[in-house]
């Protein structure tokens, strides 16, 4: 089974369709899974929620999912990302927040799981940051891959004898090790990369690759001042901040 994993797409249906045709492209993709954060900072979040929705894609719900349809006290966050969450709430509609109200915390297949934030309590979204915070999820994992996604920071984690952190675009993970993967941002990268990003897992090879995607940053950065949403969230796009 081929996976590819796109999560944080954030609203911003450019960069999701430019993704969508990258993994078609690639062509050997059999499920395309959705790791969180469908919505909040970009300008059109339900195209991005009706979009994912009709494509049936597993889900798990991001902060910014369940923050929409107030699943999530705002104290949580930013005063930007507060203000975008706001508007997002209000652009909304029902059968869309129904959709992202339904959305479980985690989802499991065969080798692997995935969870927008950690495993240890799903519901409070805590970041990965850290080899410790890695020895930590890495206790709590019963499957070989952990798919994540949260910080918008494309890197995995593979734990054999040591834990070791990885940037490195295609990494092989042996039988006798297991792997974190944060699959990076779709809507809105941190890296310093402004491309969309996204993850493909070949569970056979057992390899993980970082897949990098230009779209139309502009597009995306016009709408959202045409929608009357913060400047600052249309410029950190082209820094991938
Ligand atoms: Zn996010």
């Amino acid at each position: 089974m081929k996976y590819a994993f796109l999560a944080d797409i954030h609203g911003n249906l450019d960069a999701l369709q430019s993704v969508i045709r990258a993994v078609e492209d690639d062509g050997g993709i059999d499920r395309v899974c959705c790791v969180g954060d469908l919505v909040g900072y970009g300008a059109q979040p339900g195209e991005c929620v009706a979009l994912v929705r009709d494509l049936g894609w597993p889900v798990v719900a991001g902060n910014h999912d369940y923050a929409a349809i107030g699943n999530v006290d705002l104290s949580y966050f930013n005063p930007l990302a507060r203000e975008a969450i706001e508007w997002t709430s209000g652009a909304l509609a029902e059968e869309d927040k129904e959709f992202l109200g339904g959305l479980p915390l985690t989802w499991e297949e065969d080798s692997l799981v995935m969870v927008h934030g950690t495993l240890y309590e799903p519901e409070s979204f805590g970041y990965i940051l850290s080899e410790l915070d890695a020895r930590m999820m890495f206790r709590l994992l019963d499957k070989d891959f952990c798919f994540t996604g949260h910080s918008h920071y494309p890197c995995v984690f593979v734990e054999g004898k040591d834990i070791v952190f990885s940037r490195e675009p295609e990494v092989k993970v042996e039988t006798s090790e297991r792997a974190l993967v944060n699959v990076g941002g779709v809507g809105q990268p941190r890296d310093g990369d402004p491309r969309a990003c996204w993850v493909a897992y070949d569970e056979d090879a057992r390899t993980v690759a970082i897949h990098r995607v230009e779209y139309d940053i502009k597009e995306a950065a016009r709408r959202i001042i045409d929608v009357g949403l913060p400047e600052p969230l249309a410029e950190r796009l082209f820094m991938g901040t």
